[in-house]
């Protein structure tokens, strides 16, 4: 049987995969996506779609969309525990003049002076349509109702069976690369034998997507999430709509059998307090609160992305984000191998600079929860304390250390970097510029390729790229107006100098000022990032050594 060629399969149509398909399309590579459900998700699961998310939507001219599909998502603040749902709203009341605020204005306020955009509240049944309709509108072949069944690699690409779950057809597809973001169960990842690493198991929980019309019992009391414990369960609320739509994340006995629909309902109505409430039970979707990373992002043609690569709890709204800046990363790198613009060599700074933030952000989801694996409700102090690990993140706050980058003197950027000084492995900094008399974010000046900022006394630069290096060039004061100069000194300039940014609007390389010969030091940089030249922590992993020789 011929199989059919195509440059990037992805295995997985949820938030991951879907996100893997449209970066992909940015850089001009039409990806083939297998999903085994007949549509999205139909659970809300992830409601909280970060700053650094939002700034990538937005390159993909999704933000709008974005903000419109969040309308569902009804303002909602708080984290409140006690003995019923009713209970605890009569306790809390309405919260104070703060929260009283915050629920009339949103929390998506100005953004932060670091991005052109703020984060948004949206749940993933909502995005994933938005982003299944772009990607086919931008020449995605989205097929779902499809599963890998199996996969083989060899020197020149992977061979994927493919099962039409519709019509029991199968066939095969030749691919160049894959990336696997078919979930935490991701049985690509038990195909290939791949371990992770982690604290496993910190809790069974069943995630109950119920309608109830709660709307008089909740209103001017909107709230984000509500522990409930009393003799009958342990569970969580996570408002949806905060009127007729809620989410109960129950903790259950993995040892003891599922609740029946019929028990489920009659655990919301001891949830919330009022036996005879109406409920309609929408969805039931066990889960598991845990801490386990994959032990290689890359194994040869293989890529994993999202929670096939790692799983944490929900409580930091970090599985979702992650998963989506994994695949930003990866498909710039991808389309540059394809082209044959970049070595393969590149592939392997993917697992060096994503890893690491999986870690981290793990780490710190894993630590707000309780042992029954869910939020652990801190008040006061406790909370902002521990909203100080995580607002970075929400921040873009990530740095990238790896032989992708021309690193210089002192310690490399890594998680949790927040500092964006135009230092190479920063995400490179946001100011408001002008272009043609409209105001536009530097960061609208990054990719899809390469872009080389170069100074108002800068004109050796631009000849320095040649053909050899395709870059889009901003020269400061005459393709943008820069008032101030106030790009230049955030990315670290002179008035001489350039700073190199990859096309995921991380810095790569800077001078700072004049170069004795600016196109050996453009030279060296991109040969450099792009896996021409050996690098110092430039690492094959086993398995790629084995199909690229
Ligand atoms: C209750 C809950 C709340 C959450 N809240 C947040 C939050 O606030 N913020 C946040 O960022 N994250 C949150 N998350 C995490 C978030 O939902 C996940 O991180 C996210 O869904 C991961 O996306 P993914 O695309 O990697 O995996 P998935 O969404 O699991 O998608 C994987 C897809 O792969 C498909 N698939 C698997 N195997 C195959 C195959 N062989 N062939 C074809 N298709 C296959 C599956 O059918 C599935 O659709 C939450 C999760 C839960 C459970």
């Amino acid at each position: 049987m011929d199989a059919t060629q195509v440059p990037v399969l992805i295995v997985g149509g949820g938030v991951v995969g879907l996100s893997a398909s449209l970066f992909l399309a940015q850089q001009g590579v039409r990806a083939t996506l297998v999903e085994r459900h007949p549509g999205t998700s139909i659970q809300p699961r992830a409601r909280g779609v970060n700053g650094r998310t939002m700034e990538l939507m937005r390159a993909l001219g999704l933000d709008d969309a974005l903000r419109a599909a969040s309308v569902k998502l009804g303002p909602g603040v708080g984290i409140y525990a006690g003995e019923t749902l009713v209970k605890v709203l009569a306790e809390e009341g309405d919260g104070g003049w703060l929260m009283r605020r915050i629920r009339r204005k949103g929390l998506r306020g100005q953004p932060s002076r670091k991005s052109p955009v703020s984060p948004c509240r949206c749940t993933q049944d909502e995005l994933e349509p938005v982003l299944l309709e772009a990607a086919r509108a931008r020449g995605v072949d989205a097929r779902f109702s499809t599963e890998l069944c199996d996969l083989t690699q060899d020197a020149g690409g992977v061979t994927a069976e493919l099962l039409d779950r519709d019509t029991g057809a199968r066939r095969q597809l030749r691919a160049a690369y894959v990336i696997a973001a078919d979930g935490a169960r991701s049985p690509l990842r038990a195909r290939l034998g791949v371990g992770q690493t982690g604290d496993g198991v910190l809790g069974h929980l069943l995630n109950l997507y119920f309608r109830a019309d709660l709307a008089a019992l909740v209103k001017g009391r909107e709230f984000s999430l509500c522990r409930v414990e009393n003799p009958h369960l342990r569970g969580l609320f996570a408002s949806i709509n905060n009127t007729d739509l809620w989410v109960l994340h129950l903790a259950i006995d993995p040892a003891e059998a599922r609740p029946s629909p019929e028990r489920c309902v009659e655990l919301i109505r001891h949830a919330v307090g009022l036996p005879d409430l109406a409920v309609e039970l929408l969805g039931a979707l066990p889960w598991q609160a845990a801490v386990r990373i994959i032990q290689g992002y890359q194994h040869g043609r293989v890529f994993f992305a999202g929670d096939a690569a790692h799983v944490m709890p929900p409580w930091g709204g970090f599985g979702a984000n992650t998963g989506i800046q994994d695949a930003h990363n990866l498909a710039w790198k991808l389309a540059m191998v394809l082209d044959g613009r970049a070595d393969p060599a590149l592939l392997t700074t993917y697992d060096v600079e994503r890893r690491p933030v999986a870690q981290a952000v793990a780490a710190i989801s894993g630590s707000m929860g309780d042992p029954d694996g869910l939020i652990a409700v801190r008040r006061g102090l406790a909370m902002i304390w521990k909203m100080r690990e995580i607002f970075p993140y929400l921040t873009m706050g990530y740095g990238y250390g790896s032989a992708a980058v021309v690193l210089e003197p002192g310690r490399p950027p890594g998680p949790g970097t927040t500092v964006m000084d135009g230092r190479p492995g920063t995400r490179a900094p946001h100011v408001w510029l002008e272009r043609a008399g409209a105001r536009i974010s530097s960061l609208d000046l990054a990719g899809p390729g390469f872009t080389l900022v170069v100074g108002a006394r800068g004109d050796a630069w631009p000849p320095a790229a040649g053909p050899r290096w395709p870059l889009s060039v901003v020269r400061l004061g005459v393709d943008v107006r820069d008032p101030g100069r106030r790009w230049a000194r955030a990315l670290g300039i002179g008035a001489s100098g350039a700073s190199l940014i990859r096309p995921d609007g991380i810095v790569a390389w800077r001078a700072r000022g004049r170069a004795a010969s600016p196109e050996a030091a453009l030279h060296t940089a991109m040969a450099g990032v792009l896996g021409h030249a050996p690098g110092p922590e430039r690492k094959t992993a086993p398995a790629q050594r084995k199909i690229l020789a």
